[in-house]
This record gives C-alpha cells, structure tokens and sequence, in this order.
C-alpha cells in the first residue's frame, strides 16, 4: 500500500503521527507546503518541512506542535542582547537544522535533496518532499503593503486587516517531479488537516499539481480543519473571511472540489452533508479533533478505513 499526504504544519503533523502507526513510514510520502518558508539572518527556514521531519524523527515539541522538544533559546537571547528582536523563534537545536540545511543548498543540493539528507540524518524513512523546489512564498496583502506570512501571523499576531493572499513565484514554480510520480503512482492521496489558505492552497497553486490530482487513479481524501463555523487552529479561518469565503466544512470541500472523491467531517457537522454530496463528494463524519495520540490513531484508521485501505 503506498499513500500520498499533502501536509502544512501542526494539524498534519498530528494526523500523520497518528497514520504512521497504521501505515509503514517507507509507504506514505508526504508533499509538504513551502509557502511559509523564510529567510532570516542568512538561513533558509522551512517551518512546515521541519514540524513534519520532527515529527517522524520522534523529536517534535508536541505541546507547542513545532519545533523540537525541550529545546533552548539562548540563540534569541543572545539576538535580543544585540538590541535585535528576533521575533521569530529559534531553538538552539533547531537552528541546528536551519544551519546544516542552508549549508547543504550553498553546495548544491536542492531542498528535496537536502531535505532527504536531514530525514536521513534523523532516522527517518518516510519520503518527505517539498512540494517544489523553488522559491515560493505566501503573502499577506494588508493596508500597508504586502508582508510575508509568518511577519503577519507570528511578529504581528495576525493582527492586521487582511485585502489578499498571494504565492509569490508559484507561476514559475515547477512541481516536485517526485510527488507528480507519487501521487500517480499511490492507492490513495490525504489531504491532512491544515490550513487551506495558507498550506494547501500554495501547494495546489503550483502548475500541474490540481491536474495531477484529477489524473490518479487513486481515491483522494481531504480532513476538514474546519469543525462548525471555525478552524481548530490558527488563521484559517480570518484569511477564508478576508477572501469573502465561509469558514464551514463545506467551503474545505468546494475549494478541493475539482480532485476530491471523500472528504471526512466532525461528528457535530450533520448539516454540511447533503450540501457536500450534491458536490459529487462523498461525506464521512466521526470526531476529527485530535487531543492526544489515541485521537490522532483512531483518525487515521478511520481514513483509511473509508478509503477501504484498512491494515
Ligand atoms: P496554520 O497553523 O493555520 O498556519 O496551518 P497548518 O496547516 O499548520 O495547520 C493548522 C490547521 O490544522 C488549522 O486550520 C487547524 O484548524 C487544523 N487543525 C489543527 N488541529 C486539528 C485537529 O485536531 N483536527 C482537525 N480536523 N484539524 C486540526
């Protein structure tokens, strides 16, 4: 059985940590977003491709769901002593990997191959892939000018009014040849829990990426990261309101409507259904709130079980 997952950050992570328990980690691949990819102090930072690469090497912190476990901050520290203010965090540790990937690129390895040198590194043996190789970055149009994703959210707590979102560079961006091979070549395709906006959208936006997904022969299945009217997590939901969308399980389903065979719902979104299904979706529902691992496991089993995958 071989299985594609098309991931963001922190709500994929929980459901792939849950899905690796059914799954063997060599049979799932996993195309991680790069939109929120930046470069600060000289360093190439990927924060979804890491969250994911932690996650599987058993050293994410799974309390704040990025970063690695009992990390230290002295690096920022030190910064903030500089009169700086490094207001995006670094742990000592992490910086590790920000540091040893920058320098694989400066020797010519491009982020898929450096990438599978760090999953390497960690132990880890599921095939992560950014979703392309190049430049592409998610911004955030506010009244005072275009700023890049993570200065919205994590330096301004995604606090300004938001006008538009764009993916600088995915026009030119060419999709990750060995994801178009998976996603051809897998039994299914998961679109985890994550941001639609901010880590689906970018990787969809890339060219070629929706028309491989129209292509497979494989079943694809999204999570909702939606239940009711808001997002379990972080922005999604103010950056659907700002591009004039309804934050429902139903709007998830339209926006993946041109690829999406099922997608699975919370127990309490009855309502959403019928609407669903008259999109030629097939609509599942069960509790997809993951508080703890026994969550995130029943999930994954659950998805696989409608995909007809089950172990
Ligand atoms: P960001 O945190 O919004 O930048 O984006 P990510 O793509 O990293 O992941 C967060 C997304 O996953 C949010 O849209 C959340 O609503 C969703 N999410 C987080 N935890 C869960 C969960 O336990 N269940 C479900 N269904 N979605 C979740």
């Amino acid at each position: 059985m071989k299985i594609t997952v098309f991931a963001g950050g922190t709500g994929s992570a929980k459901f792939v940590r849950g899905l690796a328990k059914a799954v063997p980690q060599k049979n799932l691949t996993v195309v991680v977003n790069v939109g929120d990819n930046i470069r600060l102090y000289g360093l190439t930072i990927c924060p979804d491709l890491d969250t994911i690469l932690y996650m599987f090497a058993g050293i994410l912190d799974r309390v704040k769901g990025w970063g690695i476990a009992k990390d230290t901050f002295n690096f920022q520290k030190m910064l903030k002593r500089y009169g700086l203010n490094p207001w995006f965090n670094l742990g000592d540790k992490d910086l590790a990997t920000h540091i040893y990937r920058t320098n694989l690129i400066m020797e010519g390895l491009n982020l898929t191959e450096a990438t599978k040198t760090l999953a390497k590194k960690l132990g880890v043996k599921t095939e992560i892939l950014p979703a392309t190789n190049n430049w592409v970055e998610t911004r955030i149009v506010t009244s005072k000018g275009k700023i890049h994703f993570q200065e919205f959210w994590v330096k301004k707590h995604g606090k300004p009014k938001v006008l538009n979102i764009i993916y600088e560079g995915v026009e030119k961006a060419k999709p990750n040849p060995k994801a178009l091979k998976s996603i051809a070549e897998s039994d299914a395709i998961i679109i985890s829990p994550a941001n639609p906006i901010t880590s689906i959208k970018p990787i969809l936006a890339i060219p070629r990426m929706v028309e491989a997904l129209k292509k497979t022969k494989a079943k694809v299945l999204a999570i909702s990261p939606i239940i009711g009217d808001s997002p379990v997590s972080g922005p999604a939901g103010k950056l659907m309101k700002s591009l004039g969308l309804k934050v429902s399980p139903y709007t998830v389903a339209e926006l993946y409507k041109e690829f999406l065979d099922i997608i699975v719902i919370h127990k309490t979104d009855k309502k959403y259904v019928g609407k669903i299904e008259k999109l030629g979706i097939k609509c599942f529902q069960t509790n997809i709130l993951m508080k703890n691992l026994e969550d995130e496991e029943r999930l994954a089993k659950f998805t696989l079980k409608v995909l007809n995958l089950s172990p």
